[in-house]
């Protein structure tokens, strides 16, 4: 156990400035990855954001050894463990949160599973870790994790958990992402970590295969904004940190968007005739094209209706 101070030393260094450190950077040279890509931001006295792994990580200090919220993608793990350990030499990672089963966030699982780090996830997240999944709307394949890197602590509905001297409350956002959705809200740091259904730098993807549609996502923000004021921080699955007021119009923009895909669903109309409506134009121009976006939250009506109907459903792809 290190003495508060020492935890502490770590993190105000790591306020003042973005930095990969040593190892980090030899490592990242190594494999041909950009250098200088792993950045820092103190957001409370013992938690810090830590952005570049291609989604992003919190670290809470702690004196049973830091806790780890989503753990980046796996061709940045070494980089980010080795940065995270700047901040508490000496300590292990105390346990790791996997807000749910998607490479960016579980990349540092095995380094972690291996050492025995606590992996804590939804049951469902669990159950798609555990096998291989073809996605279908991407084409992807995604291995599933050896035994050690797969979580072993696991929850069905919401809990609350107490981790060293933090308080952590787990929410379970049912079907919203995917089926197995987190998001931590720290109430001592009036932090907000939201999981995947919330992004600030690009359209979220909603991922229909493993269980997400558009009315999860609305649902998403209807639970997690009762839990915010104008005070919290709010820290998306990728892009820079958010406001309250962040978080109510990106609810609001979710809401008219996908009124307008629901509306073409019940018109009938097909994934490419609702991209081909334009649903998101004008909203947020720097996210680049949205027709992902769309489709997807179009299929994953499909994909709803599809589960209530017993499996027939004639348009899904
Ligand atoms: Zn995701």
């Amino acid at each position: 156990m290190l003495p508060r101070r020492k935890i502490l030393q770590g993190l105000v260094h790591a306020g003042a400035a973005a930095f990969l450190p040593q190892s980090a950077r030899v490592f990242a040279q190594r494999e041909g990855l950009p250098t200088e890509r792993l950045s820092t931001q103190r957001l409370r006295e013992t938690v810090l954001m830590v952005r570049g792994a291609e989604a992003n990580v919190l670290v809470l200090a702690s004196q049973e050894g830091p806790i780890l919220l989503d753990g980046g993608a796996a061709a940045w793990s070494p980089a980010l463990l080795a940065h995270i350990a700047q901040f508490a030499p000496g300590q292990a990672i105390r346990a790791l949160i996997n807000t749910h089963w998607h490479p960016e966030q579980v990349g540092s699982n095995v380094a972690l599973g291996e050492r025995g780090t606590e992996i804590i996830a939804h049951d469902n997240t669990r159950l798609w870790l555990s096998t291989n999944v073809a996605q279908r709307w991407s084409g992807k394949h995604f291995s599933a994790l050896p035994k050690a890197a797969l979580p072993h602590t696991t929850l069905y509905d919401s809990a609350e958990k107490r981790i060293g001297e933090h308080t952590l409350r787990l929410a379970y956002l049912p079907e919203a992402h995917t089926d197995g959705d987190l998001c931590v809200y720290l109430p001592a740091a009036n932090l907000l970590f939201a999981g995947g259904f919330l992004s600030n730098d690009t359209w979220p993807l909603i991922d229909w295969w493993t269980g997400g549609w558009s009315g999860g996502v609305l649902n998403a923000f209807a639970a997690v904004l009762p839990l915010c004021n104008a005070a919290t921080l709010i820290v998306p699955s990728s892009g820079p940190l958010m406001t309250y007021a962040d978080l109510q119009a990106q609810s609001d923009m979710y809401h008219s968007i996908f009124d307008k895909v629901h509306t073409a669903f019940v018109q009938s109309l097909s994934p490419e005739e609702t991209v081909a409506l334009q649903p998101a134009s004008g909203y947020k121009p720097a996210w680049g094209s949205a027709d992902l976006f769309i489709t997807l939250a179009a299929q994953s009506l499909q994909g709803q209706l599809r589960g209530a109907v017993g499996g027939w459903l004639p348009r899904i792809p």
